[in-house]
């Protein structure tokens, strides 16, 4: 067998050669939707802190004061120490908060649906996934052991002809990311519940970019389509993280009381990791309140998103429709991707480049985002330093 090396190296060196090496980059908070990159001040486009809530007092002050109470570790999983008081009552907010009965809080969205979709079927039965859907969906699907069809993108036809062509299957699961990741675009909730009435299958949305930015009061994507979640929840299961809009970490999964109650049973993510730090937590909860009483942070969110839409309007490269605070500017080749990020970072801003497998090749990106934490003159300078850029190196 060759050494470790003698097989890295030259993979490594074959990523390099494809333009898909990726670097960490050594960033911190400068104020205002600012970084310190690599010690250079950058106007940053990059995360997904939608609400500017990472930042907030309350939450900070929220995480101090839980501190001095709990320390600052859960010490184990909640099934062998318990969960704290914070767990309990975070809990019980985020359910009622969307409107559902029960929630189960995740250290990570990441371990909710791996560990959630792996416990909700097995082999035998059959998942229906979106084909731009997370890849901690997909993940959760290949540890399931369930059959995996794979429908095109937001596609009904596709995905109504799939579930009558696997009718048979004991239990059937439909999933969809409620705002993809990589595109801004919405999933068609209601027409995905219809599809799964008729059919009689289950629905899971994965609300990771919709929690706390649309819907009133930020409830989400159910909100946002007219929906009341409590009336679906036979076959409805919600789950959103909270590293996001919401500023902190870790993501949950709510629905009727026997599923949340199954999870908790049979999610291995939950049941055999340490609970997240109850400092943790109670900043949670406090970003709730804030999500709730500072509407004026989707307001500004969505003045940003305007003057961004009319800027990319005029670029030589495709943007397409998102109402969302991920605005993609489709770019094609990895080479142009990187090109047009290196030429932005020179001009002192930074978006990243989104690359295979992270999204489908030959559609490499750049991912622009918002937040509420930037001012409208930085969103201009955005898209003066694109045309510049598109001028500079042809579209
Ligand atoms: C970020 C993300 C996750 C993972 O959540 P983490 O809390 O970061 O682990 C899951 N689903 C989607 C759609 C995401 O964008």
């Amino acid at each position: 067998m060759p050494d470790l090396n003698d097989v890295f190296t030259p993979a490594l060196g074959q990523l390099e050669v494809q333009q898909l090496l990726r670097r960490r980059r050594v960033a911190e908070p400068a104020g205002e939707g600012r970084l310190r990159v690599d010690g250079q001040p950058r106007l940053a486009f990059c995360s997904n802190d939608y609400l500017g809530l990472s930042q907030h007092p309350a939450l900070a002050e929220a995480m101090r004061n839980a501190i001095e109470r709990y320390g600052v570790g859960a010490t184990a999983s909640p099934l062998v120490c318990g969960h704290s008081p914070a767990h309990e009552a975070l809990e019980h907010e985020l359910a009622q908060f969307v409107g559902l009965p029960k929630a189960l809080y995740f250290y990570a969205g990441y371990a909710a649906n791996t560990g959630c979709v792996a416990a909700l079927v097995e082999r035998g039965d059959a998942i229906f996934s979106d084909a731009l859907n997370h890849a901690c969906l997909i993940d959760g699907s290949r540890l399931s052991r369930a059959d995996i069809h794979v429908y095109p993108h937001n596609d009904l036809t596709a995905l109504d002809r799939a579930l009558s062509a696997h009718a048979g299957a004991r239990r059937k699961l439909v999933l969809a990311d409620a705002v993809f990741s990589m595109d801004g675009d919405l999933a068609p909730i209601p027409e995905l519940l219809a599809l799964c009435e008729r059919h009689d299958a289950w629905l899971m949305v994965d609300d990771a970019h919709g929690f706390g930015v649309l819907g009133e009061g930020g409830r989400g994507s159910l909100s946002h389509w007219g929906l009341v979640p409590s009336r679906h929840m036979s076959r409805l299961i919600y789950m959103a993280t909270l590293g996001k809009a919401a500023g902190v970490s870790g993501a949950f999964v709510a629905g009727s009381a026997p599923v949340m109650q199954w999870l908790l049973q049979r999610a291995r993510t939950y049941m055999f990791a340490t609970a997240a730090p109850a400092p943790i937590v109670e900043a949670l909860r406090a970003s709730l309140k804030v999500i709730e009483a500072e509407g004026w942070r989707r307001e500004r969110l969505g003045a940003l998103h305007d003057a961004l839409r009319d800027g990319l309007a005029g670029l030589p490269w495709q943007a397409p429709a998102s109402i969302t605070a991920i605005q993609p500017l489709l770019l094609g080749d990895n080479g142009t991707a990187l090109a047009v990020m290196q030429a932005l970072e020179a001009r002192g801003i930074w978006v990243p480049a989104i690359r295979p497998p992270t999204v489908p090749v030959g559609t490499a990106r750049l991912r622009i985002t918002l937040s509420a934490e930037q001012r409208m003159e930085d969103v201009k300078a955005l898209c003066t330093a694109l045309q510049d850029v598109a001028c500079a190196i042809g579209g």
